[in-house]
């Protein structure tokens, strides 16, 4: 069999290369979308549990909720991932997580096969499969075969990791040629997608086109969104691995050398070749495109545009009160904010934020029943319980531990009114680290008589336990190191159910006032520390309150509502693809 004839399926339908030739403005470049001229959105990671592909946290949640978003908005959007064959699902073994593998079945989720493309990798061709399913203006093509492995296996620099990549990248750039679709926009979440663009260049350049305007022509139709604040902290790949994987998979010579040139000493970083491959730059929250230290090949700091993340509301708000803000004129029916909504949510009274939560409460108890905590107990929280709840990624940054430094503090916090502190949080797979980090805060924790029974650590954070905390507790923690948090969205969730907010000022919480939440600051942790039990004490009597809970509550939303609209964001980068 030929090479050549397995290497990609026939291009019958290239590049518009007129299209580039008629305009120099993206203004006029990129021509309004259509079904045939989609939005693309390149994710490594998809969160999003209805339809099969179990993520590691925020990117892939980000992932699913900008794809609902589209759909809801009828914007047409195609959004490409890998299909991950296996998934791993956390139980606690004593005081120690461990992961369980689990197949995963495209068909069982409705996605058809389309077809297999072919990539080289180690003198061999690949076969990958292409799996669709669509939804309404939307789809999701997967990239798949039975051996490409869970997300995130092996490490961040690993063959394994770049094959999988590559396969996204060029097997994904195949797949919309397949399917006859040329994208208006390539929006590369994270750099890990970097390849898909990679493909659109070395297709434009070795079909006719002029490489410096292939360049041009690529630059101007992909947004690489950064999610990362160092550079410094990226993995490499050497120029032996890409050797074997990327290489083989360009046919322009040009291409080949311009991205030779962005290896320095033999090892390249994925970033160095997105922010040249893409003329559009976004970072995830204005405090974050201030901050994300990047620099491009001649040392010149990366601008990036602040487009802070947001969340698909009807996901994510409780139902009876994602109704109470569609009737009140809070949000439309595409869940756009109404620009009158601070009036609007005057008519959300002590009363009905208690009735609220009660519902919520209901939606928690039912998250929480075939998920025991540390002691192996079922729990069911009354109306009465009050609930701290801590739940994210548990990285080092994210700091799940801060709360735990004082356990006599904390013990004295919660116990007046018999208070539970509810902790959730998946460790990335062979982190050790913060494995003991975990085993110690549960080692303390069985120590001290209250708290033994009342903080409750539950495993396997996904998104119906984000949910269900959301709708169910009263006060959510979040502090990250000042500087570290990108955006973070587990918040943005605590918010819109009527949680009242403690948070470090960072990442898109830092999109507000200060005076928004309940703010825990200091120069030193020790400070942070104070300030944070302090801020706990607070919650407890605003909630007691219902004048304080009325007003706090209201000033909270009337400053968030914006911040953690996904309608928003995806406004946000219409207009910045799409220049009027
Ligand atoms: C919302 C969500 C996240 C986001 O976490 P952050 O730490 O706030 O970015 C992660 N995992 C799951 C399961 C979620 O639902």
């Amino acid at each position: 069999m030929n090479d050549e004839e397995y290497f990609y399926h026939p291009l019958e339908n290239i590049e518009d290369i007129d299209e580039f030739y008629d305009a120099v403005e993206r203004t006029h470049l990129t021509k309004s979308l259509s079904q045939e001229r989609p939005y693309t959105y390149w994710t490594i990671e998809l969160y999003d549990q209805d339809n099969g592909i179990r993520g590691g946290g925020g990117l892939g949640v980000l992932a699913a909720d900008t794809r609902r978003i589209a759909e809801k908005m009828n914007i047409p959007f195609v959004l490409l991932t890998p299909f991950y064959p296996s998934e791993t699902r956390q139980v606690l073994k004593g005081e120690l997580v461990e992961d369980e593998h689990i197949d995963v079945d495209y068909h069982k989720f409705g996605y058809k096969y389309i077809d297999s493309v072919y990539i080289k990798c180690c003198n061999n061709l690949c076969k990958i499969d292409v799996v669709e399913k669509k939804f309404k203006s939307t789809r999701i093509i997967g990239i798949t075969e039975p051996n490409f492995g869970e997300l995130y296996s092996g490490t961040s620099g690993s063959d394994h990791r770049l094959y999988q990549e590559v396969s996204l990248g060029f097997g994904g750039y195949a797949a919309l040629k397949l399917l006859g679709l040329k994208p208006a926009i390539m929006q590369l979440n994270e750099v890990a997608t970097f390849f898909g663009a990679l493909a659109r260049l070395d297709e434009l350049a070795s079909n006719g086109m002029d490489f410096y305007e292939a360049v041009v022509y690529t630059r101007k139709h992909t947004l690489y969104t950064n999610h990362t604040l160092v550079q410094a902290a990226e993995a490499e790949f050497s120029i032996e691995q890409f050797e074997r994987y990327v290489f083989p998979n360009l046919k322009s010579a040009a291409v080949k050398k311009w991205l030779a040139d962005k290896f320095e000493h033999g090892r390249i970083k994925l970033s160095s070749a997105s922010i040249e491959i893409a003329e559009l730059k976004s970072g995830v929250s204005k405090l974050h495109a201030r901050v994300a230290n990047y620099h491009d090949i001649s040392g010149n700091k990366v601008k990036f545009k602040a487009i802070t993340n947001g969340i698909d509301i009807d996901k994510w708000v409780m139902p009876d009160l994602l109704t109470f803000y569609h009737e009140n004129n809070i949000f439309n029916n595409i869940n756009e904010l109404n620009e009158n909504y601070t009036e609007h949510l005057n008519s959300l009274t002590a009363d009905k934020i208690r009735a609220f939560k009660t519902n919520g409460r209901d939606v928690l108890n039912k998250c929480l029943k075939n998920r025991p905590d540390q002691n192996g107990n079922i729990l069911h929280f009354s109306n009465n319980d009050f609930i701290f709840d801590f739940k994210r990624r548990f990285v080092d940054y994210k700091r799940p531990d801060l709360v735990f430094r004082d356990t006599t503090r904390l013990r004295n916090i919660l116990e007046p009114i018999g208070a539970h502190y509810v902790l959730a949080g998946r460790i990335h797979t062979g982190d050790a680290a913060m494995t003991a980090k975990l085993k110690h805060i549960l080692d303390l924790v069985s120590q001290d008589e209250y708290l033994k029974t009342h903080v409750h650590y539950i495993a396997d954070y996904d998104e119906s336990l984000a949910f269900g905390l959301s709708c169910g507790s009263n006060v959510a923690i979040n502090v990250p190191i000042v500087g570290l948090e990108a955006c973070g969205t587990s918040w943005m969730k605590d918010v819109a159910n009527l949680n009242l907010l403690i948070s470090t000022h960072d990442g898109g919480v830092a999109d507000a006032h200060m005076d928004d939440y309940f703010n825990v600051n200091g120069s030193s942790e020790e400070d942070e520390l104070d300030m944070l039990y302090q801020q706990m004490e607070d919650t407890i009597s605003v909630w007691e309150n219902d004048f304080d809970l009325e007003y706090v509550m209201n000033r909270q939303l009337k400053a968030f509502l914006p911040i953690v609209s996904g309608a928003r964001m995806m406004h946000d980068y219409l207009d910045y693809l799409f220049p009027k």
